[in-house]
């Protein structure tokens, strides 16, 4: 996350919000996320034209819930300054995996895989939820018709799938396997951000995120690229999925009823260098 951030005069911001639902409870919920509040695609810069957009979760929690619940957010800017990480760099991420740069834009896995460490080391998670606009890959794959959903674990997948149907966020289950994790094993360090190998690449970053994932973890992660905006309108999907979901974890212990969740989510949507507004687009 730090390299990621460094070439910004505005510093990475590291958020965790923490709700004590059972301050007696030792099974932990962690629902993880980040902003990338401006992303130039560092020095493999972004074309002319493309734009960024960060999409950012903030979860309140009120009354007397079962939950223990962390939600850890990444908040950076992929900028350009004389000290930027650069490709074929290989650093160290937080856990210690070394990471070979094959793209400075494929910065937000790096994020993540920070922001997932951190929130395992501190609390006994039992469950891991991600949610990420992730790749152009995934848009490819489903479009805006339902978001990818990758897990270790078969009934973690059936929940967030049954959830989903139920309140219209829905998902789709995609591999994430040995595969996908040979294609991101680069020669001389353990990981690479980007194969530059152009397959199955929501699978690929998948299966990046998973090497953070800690024994025991029932994790998921959901790559919202396609869901997350709808004809240049944010949607706030997994909203309802996550707060649904945190009903659902807590569902067989006591007096469930009183979860009340307000969710907000948010999305910035900047534009890139060179493109649109002023620029030939008259009708402005
Ligand atoms: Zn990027």
């Amino acid at each position: 996350m730090h390299a990621v951030g460094r070439a910004s005069d505005k510093e990475p911001v590291f958020v965790n919000i923490a709700y004590r639902g059972n301050p007696d409870s030792q099974d932990w919920t962690a629902y993880v996320g980040k902003g990338v509040c401006f992303d130039t695609g560092g020095l493999n810069i972004k074309p002319a034209g493309s734009h960024d957009c960060a999409f950012c979760l903030s979860i309140r929690c009120q009354g007397k819930g079962q939950n223990q619940l962390d939600c850890t957010i990444g908040l950076v800017e992929n900028f350009i300054n004389e000290n930027n990480y650069r490709p074929s760099d290989i650093i160290t991420s937080r856990k210690g995996l070394t990471v070979e740069i094959g793209n400075t834009d494929a910065e937000g896995r790096l994020v993540l895989a920070d922001c997932m460490n951190w929130v395992q080391e501190n609390f006994n998670v039992k469950v891991l939820i991600e949610l990420s606009t992730l790749t152009g890959a995934m848009i490819t794959c489903l479009g805006s018709d339902a978001t990818g959903l990758f897990s270790n674990d078969e009934g973690l997948v059936h929940d967030l799938k049954a959830v989903g149907e139920k309140i219209h966020e829905r998902s789709w289950h995609l591999p994430v396997n040995k595969y996908h994790k040979d294609i991101i094993t680069p020669k001389y360090c353990d990981l690479t951000n980007h194969s530059g190998k152009a397959e199955a690449g929501a699978s690929q970053a998948a299966a990046f995120l998973k090497e953070f994932v800690e024994p025991g973890v029932k994790w998921a992660h959901l790559d919202i690229a396609g869901t997350s905006m709808v004809n240049n309108e944010a949607t706030g999907w997994g909203s309802r999925l996550l707060s649904s979901m945190l009903v659902k974890l807590a569902s067989g212990r006591k007096s469930m009823e009183k979860i009340i969740l307000n969710i907000m989510a948010w999305t910035w949507h900047g534009h890139g260098h060179g493109h649109g507004h002023g620029h030939g687009h008259k009708h402005h």
